[in-house]
């Protein structure tokens, strides 16, 4: 398991990478919105990010903007989207990115009829994952919640389209998540990427790990039980510290005080934790 941080996108990359790779992050998910983290910012500010990339050795994975719609009811906005998704992708590309993940759609279904908000999903999920692929990039989906995109939903798009899941650990835990255990239960195979973040077990809070009423010492080790990849704490305090605390839980819980304790030592000598 390695643990990643994600860019806050009204901040400037490098400096956000700079904050991560002193904290000791083990990646960088670059989250590829407006106004720091927009393509063409990305573009003039290359050299400068890729310069703190490989200071701190990080690999990158990439995130869409939240916002974007994946099923807008007007075609030509759609299209107009996909050609920033394209834009997204490419500056992704640029960084070295081989994972990006999408949101479901976020505008709420009532907008159009169930299985037209559903049917728009698949089919240009499907047209998106095939752009990204001609560059060389996995396309992943990520749950938001029930009303979103159910999983139900999620179970006819895996049904239609190849492609796999990031599991939003703190999502599924909201009172329209639909519960960590039911993802498990459908989709462990599909899980390529998780995001992990506490919340007050009915809204969207992205609170530090054990801010919250989620049980994440449980959700922890069920993720344990399956998986062993890259997990990015989307904690949005602004206070960035609890990243750092966030990081320290998700480790101690994960490989036990004894184990993380053996790791600080080795990695920092002589620092208490
Ligand atoms: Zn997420």
């Amino acid at each position: 398991m390695i643990i990643g941080a994600m860019n806050d996108p009204k901040k400037n990359v490098a400096e956000e990478i700079a904050l991560f790779g002193e904290m000791g992050f083990d990646y960088f998910e670059l989250t590829i919105e407006a106004p720091c983290a927009h393509p063409d910012k990305l573009m003039k500010e290359k050299k400068e990010v890729q310069d703190a990339l490989s200071s701190y050795n990080f690999g990158v994975l990439a995130h869409m903007p939240w916002y974007f719609s994946v099923a807008h009811p007007y075609p030509p906005i759609q299209e107009a989207i996909n050609g920033e998704f394209c834009r997204a992708f490419d500056a992704a590309v640029e960084f070295g990115a081989k994972k990006a993940t999408l949101h479901s759609e976020f505008l709420p279904s009532g907008i159009q009829e169930r299985q037209v908000h559903v049917a728009k999903t698949i089919e240009n999920v499907g047209k998106l994952c095939k752009e990204a692929e001609a560059r060389g990039l996995e396309l992943l989906v990520e749950n938001f919640n029930a009303s979103s995109f159910s999983i139900k939903d999620f179970k006819q798009l895996f049904s239609e389209v190849d492609i796999g899941m990031t599991l939003d650990v703190g999502h599924a835990f909201t009172s329209d998540g639909e519960g960590l255990e039911n993802y498990l239960a459908q989709f462990r195979k599909r899980v390529k990427h998780v995001h992990l973040h506490d919340n007050d077990r009915r809204t969207d809070q992205h609170l530090p790990l054990g801010a919250g009423k989620m049980d994440v010492a449980r959700a922890v080790k069920e993720l344990k039980a399956f998986y062993d990849g890259t997990i990015t704490l989307e904690v949005h305090s602004h206070d960035r510290d609890y990243l750092r605390i966030s990081r320290e839980k998700l480790e101690m819980m994960w490989y036990g005080r004894k184990k993380f304790e053996e790791n600080r030592e080795y990695l920092q000598p002589g620092k208490k934790v």
